[in-house]
């Protein structure tokens, strides 16, 4: 269990400060996150599908370590379908190569989170269950400890109130100190999706209430649009195609769709056929919410799109990826990349790095700069598809990777062409932004990467329509892997967690990766940072001004966490009752 493996500190870990209208609660933190490379945080059971199917894969399929994570279990209709929903999602993530024991549900209830946030938010308070049943407390019994995360780590249900959850969501951070997190946006037509943005940035804050150094980059996605117009967007699913930018957008929400970050999928989800397409047979497995025949079958789509942004210290916002547009070339061809349309929303000079997925394995020439080439080697077969992925840093941050295909085809190319740029043939790329610089500026060297039990106790795909081969690990040891490869604190994983991960991270069977090349990229005129309307939208949400009580601390041993937490409760309400304005609560 996980509880048994942490390492906790022995004296209180945190504080939870609730924003202006403040509870105070201690809780134990683990003195050593483990790591995470990835956290999605679904409203719901199949959001994290139809916004992050891709991403998921492309991550398990590098090595890395994902995390997802339900606000809810989709329990609308009652506790019974929640946790059908449960086995759903278990389901559909199975075929990414994501364990059960890398998700997590937390329970609350379906349809409640914006009351869970606003007037159910203090510990005192309670939110029934938003359906027949009438639960006032988290349920579940799937994913990590085949509980709800509270009763997993504290030993019992939780109470259904913000600041339950708060608890709940700081401790799954700083716990795991994601580097990268996935989040329906507070633009989202939905309560719970918006609000569920919010609960990750009070989560996010107060993880940095104990591990300063942490800094995630968020990427925030809408689902929902706008239900007055629900129709007109997505468009019916294409594999082939990239999602078109919703209705009204800027003026409804501010976000740039030129901003945005495009990630293509892999391309076991960019089968045209798409009941052999691998997101499409991941989404179809949330039966119970109509499969690919309901709203969330449009979701398949060329790509999945974020917007970028960072919720800690400084004022640095992440740079963006683009590797630029798929295309074809003949055996022999030189090829040039180009990953010059990446950019940074504050125009500092971006670094590269590029490495090539699967076979045949090829040499990279110039891989940490904007445009690395290579030779399609002569005897590959027609219609390999040779794929590339980028990851572009800005000095603070490190980008999730974008990717592209180069299919070899056509007739043997007699010599090889060196450096001459092949002419585009494949699908057009969405306009991700002005080019940026590429000086190649080297990233900061964090160390060593470290490998973790998801790695090495799950297995990877091995071909394009695949997936039901993807067993999961054994529990404990699954878990034990993750947490005992965590790094020495929380300045050095927070550190690595900006790290771009080393070509090795993960020895997958069949794949190489390119070699790295000379950091000679040479300067483009520099990119206009002026327009960052987009990133700066929630700058006046209360939630992020935090404020914290140190001298409410209560210390807990690790083996009476359980016992203590009415404890905490107690207390926390009572620092909260100490603090209470008039009228604050309602009641
Ligand atoms: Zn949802």
């Amino acid at each position: 269990m996980l509880r048994d493996r942490l390492a906790f500190s022995p004296i209180l870990g945190a504080v939870i400060a609730t924003g202006a209208a403040m509870a105070i609660l201690g809780y134990i933190l683990p003195t050593t996150p483990a790591r995470a490379d990835l956290l999605i945080v679904a409203p719901h059971p199949d959001d994290d599908l139809i916004t992050s199917a891709g991403l998921i894969l492309r991550a398990r399929q590098a090595g890395e370590v994902v995390w997802v994570l339900f606000m809810t279990n989709g329990d609308v209709m009652g506790m019974d379908s929640g946790r059908q929903r449960q086995d759903e999602a278990v389901a559909a993530l199975d075929l990414l190569h994501v364990p059960e024991d890398n998700i997590i549900f937390l329970g609350y209830p379906d349809g409640s989170l914006e009351d869970l946030r606003g007037p159910y938010l203090a510990a005192n308070t309670t939110r029934a269950a938003a359906n027949h049943d009438g639960q006032t407390t988290t349920f579940g019994d799937r994913g990590l400890g085949r509980a709800e995360y509270h009763r997993h780590i504290f030993g019992d249900h939780a109470t259904n109130n913000g600041t339950n959850l708060r608890v709940d969501l700081t401790h799954v951070l700083s716990s795991y100190h994601p580097a990268h997190i996935f989040v329906t946006s507070e633009h989202d037509a939905h309560p719970d999706h918006r609000t569920t943005y919010h609960f990750v940035l009070d989560a996010v804050a107060g993880a940095r209430d104990a591990a300063p150094s942490y800094n995630p980059t968020i990427h925030k996605t809408i689902v929902w649009n706008d239900f007055s117009n629900q129709l007109a967007w997505p468009a019916a699913a294409n594999a082939a195609v990239y999602f078109t930018e919703p209705p009204n957008l800027q003026a409804r929400t501010g976000l740039i769709w030129a901003q945005r970050e495009s990630l293509d999928v892999p391309l076991e989800m960019q089968v045209a056929t798409l009941t052999e397409n691998l997101k499409w047979r991941a989404i179809n497995a949330h039966t119970s919410q109509g499969g690919n025949n309901g709203y969330i079958g449009q979701w398949v789509h060329k790509d999945e799109f974020f917007w970028t942004e960072r919720t800690g210290g400084g004022s640095n916002r992440p740079p963006v990826p683009n590797a630029g547009t798929d295309r074809s070339a003949g055996r022999g061809a030189r090829v040039q990349l180009d990953g010059s349309a990446s950019f940074d929303p504050d125009g500092n000079t971006l670094s590269y790095q590029w490495r090539q997925v699967g076979q045949p394995s090829v040499a990279l020439a110039d891989a940490s700069t904007a445009r690395p080439s290579f030779t399609v080697p002569r005897g590959t077969a027609e219609g390999t598809m040779l794929v590339f992925e980028l990851r572009v840093g800005d000095g603070t941050s490190t980008s999730v990777a974008d990717a592209l295909s180069v299919r070899a085809e056509g007739t043997v190319v007699p010599e090889p062409d060196a450096g001459t740029p092949q002419p585009d043939a494949g699908t057009p790329r969405p306009d991700a932004g002005t080019p940026q610089p590429d000086a190649g500026t080297p990233q900061p060297d964090a160390g060593p990467r470290v490998d973790a039990g998801q790695d090495a106790s799950t297995p990877q795909p091995d071909s394009g329509a695949g997936g039901d081969d993807a067993g999961t690990s054994e529990p404990d040891a699954m878990t034990g892997g993750a947490l005992d490869a965590g790094l020495a604190d929380g300045a050095t994983n927070a550190d690595a967690a900006d790290e771009i991960p080393s070509a090795d991270a993960e020895p997958i069977p069949g794949e190489d990766t390119a070699e790295p090349g000379d950091d000679d990229g040479s300067a483009d005129p520099a990119r206009d940072a002026g327009d960052k309307a987009a990133h700066d939208d929630d700058a006046g949400d209360d939630s992020r001004r935090r404020d914290r009580d140190d001298g409410c601390s209560v210390a807990v041993g690790k083996r009476s966490t359980s016992a203590a937490w009415p404890l905490l409760l107690a207390l926390a309400w009572l620092g909260a009752r100490r603090r209470r304005r008039a009228g604050q609560y309602g009641s």
